[in-house]
């Protein structure tokens, strides 16, 4: 998978790697951190969610339109939190076992996850004033 991030800073394409442990993904030119936004599988998610800052799990479909509204404010938030937020998408259809396991029964479902348990679960498409609202005190 080439999930590739554009860095906010100076306009570098970067291709998102997996970083050292503890740490963010960073520019290749200019070092700033990169927005953190990639999708995940069934195979992937449990490494995925475990990651140094909170984890935004998008559960999402092609189908459903509240989807679509919620996909650019994700990308606009990691964005905002380089560096201090990972946001991991998850295409229920594709990927029954992960979406089964953390019962999800309606989307969009956010879940925030620390430490690679999930802390916070919102149901439907939250504005993004909300969504930072909520997130806030996870941001330090
Ligand atoms: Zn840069």
């Amino acid at each position: 998978m080439s999930d590739v991030a554009v860095c906010p800073n100076c306009g570098a394409k970067n291709r998102l790697g997996t970083p050292p442990p503890g740490q963010v993904p960073v520019c290749g030119r200019c070092a700033g951190p990169l927005p953190w936004l990639l999708s995940a599988t069934d195979a992937t998610f449990d490494t995925e969610v475990r990651a140094s800052v909170p984890v935004l799990v998008d559960f999402w479909a092609a189908w459903c339109g509240p989807c679509r509204v919620v996909a650019p404010v994700l990308e606009e938030l990691a964005r905002e939190h380089a560096g201090r937020l990972k946001v991991v998408k998850l295409d229920v259809d594709h990927n029954p076992a992960v979406s089964g396991r953390y019962e999800v029964r309606s989307i969009p479902t956010l879940m925030l996850f620390r430490e690679g348990r999930p802390a916070e679960t919102w149901v439907g498409a939250l504005p993004r004033g909300t969504l930072n609202a909520r997130l806030a005190p996870y941001l330090g």
